[in-house]
C-alpha cells in the first residue's frame, strides 16, 4: 500500500489487501474460483513455480481472492507475512505440527479453546510431544514451566469461555528467553483490540470464523508473523491441504470491511451489558475483562484497546436456570458460535467445550451454570431489556 501517513485500523479494515494497481480493476475483490492458472510460456510458469516471480499455479497453494484476505489481516496485525486456512482449528493444528517434533515440549494454558486443548491432550502426545498445561492466570507457574525448556509457548487471551486475561508481554518475554516460539490465539480480542506481535509474540492466530468475518457465514483461519516462520507453516499447509476456499475468503473480506465499526460498538455494548448483569440479583458472577471486578482488569487495560464483545456469567440456580432462561431470549441465537453481528448465547457444554466431558469441564473450572454471551450489533437497550425479561422469568420459576 502507498503510505500517506500510517492509516488507522478502520481504514485498514476497509482498504488493506485490496489496493492492487490495475487499470479498470473491479472495485470489489473478485472471487476467483479457478483451481488452476494458465501460462503461455513455460519459462514464466517455472519461475512462478520456483517462487522467483509472483503468480498463482494451483489454488490449494495460493489463490488471488485468498491472497487479498491474507493481506488484509497481515496489515491489521502489522506482520511481515500471513497464511490462511480452511478453519481456525486448521490454523492452530498446522502451526503446532509445523513447529513441534517428537521429544519436543509445548507449554500452554488449561483454558485454551476446547479444540486446541484436544490437540494438546489427545493428538500431540501420540506424536511424542510433551504437553504441560498450566493454571491459566498463574504467571509464576507458566514462567517456571517455560524455564524448564520448551519449543513452543502457546497462549490465548482473553480465554474462552471465562474471559481470563494473561500478561502477554511478560509471558512472551519468558518464552523468548527460553528460545521458544511464542504463539497467541487472538480470536477473542481481534487486531482492533489487541496486537500480540507488538507485545512480543512470534505468531498470532485467528479463527476468522468468529469476529474477523463477523457474519457467521464462513469458516476460516489465519496465522501472521515473520516471513520465515509463516513460510514454514504455509509449506505444511499447502501439502496438508487445509486451504481456505476462495468463496469463504470473499465472505471474510467483505465482513472485515466493517470490522472496526463492529468491534467498537461491541466493546461499548458488552461493557454496558456486563455492568447491568453484575447488578442483577439472579446473576452470581460476571466475567468480562472491562469490569473493575475482573481478576486481571489491570493487565487487560494495559494490553487491550477495548475489551471485546464476548462476556460470560453464571446464574444462581445452576444448569436448570441456564436451561430455563436461554430459550426465553428473543434477540440471541442459541448456537455454538461467537463474534457475529447477531447476538449468540450458549452454555460451554454445547459451545466452546462441547468436546469435553462434564468431568473435564469441572477440572477446567468451567461451571455448568455458565452462559457465554456474544454481543452482536443490536441496540444495547434492547439486549438489556431482553436479558431482563428472560432472567426475571427464570428467577421467579426457579427460586
Ligand atoms: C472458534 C475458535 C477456534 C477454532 O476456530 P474454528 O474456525 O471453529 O476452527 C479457535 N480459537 C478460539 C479462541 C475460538 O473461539
Amino acid at each position: 500500500m502507498t503510505a500517506i501517513s500510517k492509516p488507522g485500523l478502520g481504514t485498514l479494515s476497509v482498504w488493506a489487501g485490496e489496493e492492487e494497481e490495475a487499470p479498470q480493476k473491479p472495485s470489489a475483490v473478485p472471487v476467483v474460483h479457478s483451481v488452476s492458472f494458465d501460462y503461455e510460456d513455460v519459462d514464466q510458469w517455472l519461475e512462478v513455480a520456483l517462487q522467483k516471480k509472483q503468480g498463482h499455479i494451483y489454488s490449494r497453494n495460493t489463490n488471488p481472492t485468498v491472497d487479498a484476505f491474507e493481506e488484509k489481516v497481515r496489515l491489521l496485525e502489522a506482520a511481515e507475512a500471513a497464511t490462511s486456512f480452511s478453519t481456525g482449528m486448521a490454523a492452530i493444528s498446522n502451526t503446532l505440527f509445523t513447529l513441534l517434533s517428537p521429544r519436543d515440549r509445548v507449554v500452554s494454558l488449561k483454558d485454551t479453546y476446547g479444540g486446541t486443548s484436544k490437540i494438546f491432550l489427545e493428538f500431540l502426545p501420540r506424536f511424542g510431544v510433551e504437553v504441560t498445561l498450566c493454571d491459566t492466570t498463574d504467571h509464576e507457574a507458566i514462567e517456571a514451566a517455560v524455564r524448564e525448556g520448551c519449543q513452543v509457548l502457546y497462549l490465548e487471551s482473553p480465554t474462552n469461555p471465562t474471559l481470563k486475561v494473561i500478561d502477554l508481554d511478560r509471558l512472551a518475554e519468558s518464552g523468548r528467553n527460553a528460545g521458544a516460539t511464542v504463539v497467541v490465539d487472538n480470536t477473542f480480542a481481534t487486531p482492533i483490540n489487541q496486537s500480540p506481535l507488538e507485545l512480543g509474540a512470534h505468531l498470532v492466530i485467528h479463527s476468522a470464523t468468529k469476529c474477523l468475518g463477523g457474519h457467521a457465514d464462513a469458516l476460516g483461519g489465519i496465522v501472521c508473523g515473520s516471513r520465515e516462520l509463516v513460510q514454514r507453516i504455509f509449506h505444511f499447509r499447502e501439502i496438508n491441504g487445509a486451504s481456505l476456499d476462495p468463496m469463504a475468503a470473499y465472505l471474510l473480506l467483505r465482513g472485515m470491511k466493517t470490522l472496526h465499526l463492529r468491534i467498537r460498538h461491541q466493546n461499548e455494548s458488552a461493557l454496558e451489558i456486563a455492568r447491568y448483569l453484575e447488578g442483577h440479583p439472579f446473576v452470581e458472577q460476571v466475567f468480562y475483562p472491562g469490569l473493575d471486578s475482573h481478576e486481571n482488569h489491570g493487565i487487560a487495560k494495559r494490553q487491550m484497546r477495548g475489551f471485546g464483545g464476548v462476556l460470560s456469567f453464571t446464574l444462581k440456580g445452576g444448569f436448570d436456570a441456564v436451561r430455563a432462561s436461554l430459550p426465553r431470549l428473543r434477540y440471541a441465537h442459541l448456537a455454538a458460535n461467537l463474534g457475529a453481528v447477531d447476538t449468540i448465547a450458549g452454555p460451554p457444554a454445547t459451545t466452546s467445550h462441547v468436546e469435553c466431558t462434564a468431568e473435564e469441564r469441572e477440572a477446567l473450572g468451567i461451571p455448568e451454570s455458565l452462559v457465554r454471551y456474544s454481543v452482536g450489533i443490536e441496540d444495547t437497550e434492547d439486549l438489556i431489556a431482553d436479558l431482563e425479561q428472560a432472567l426475571s422469568h427464570t428467577a421467579e420459576k426457579v427460586s
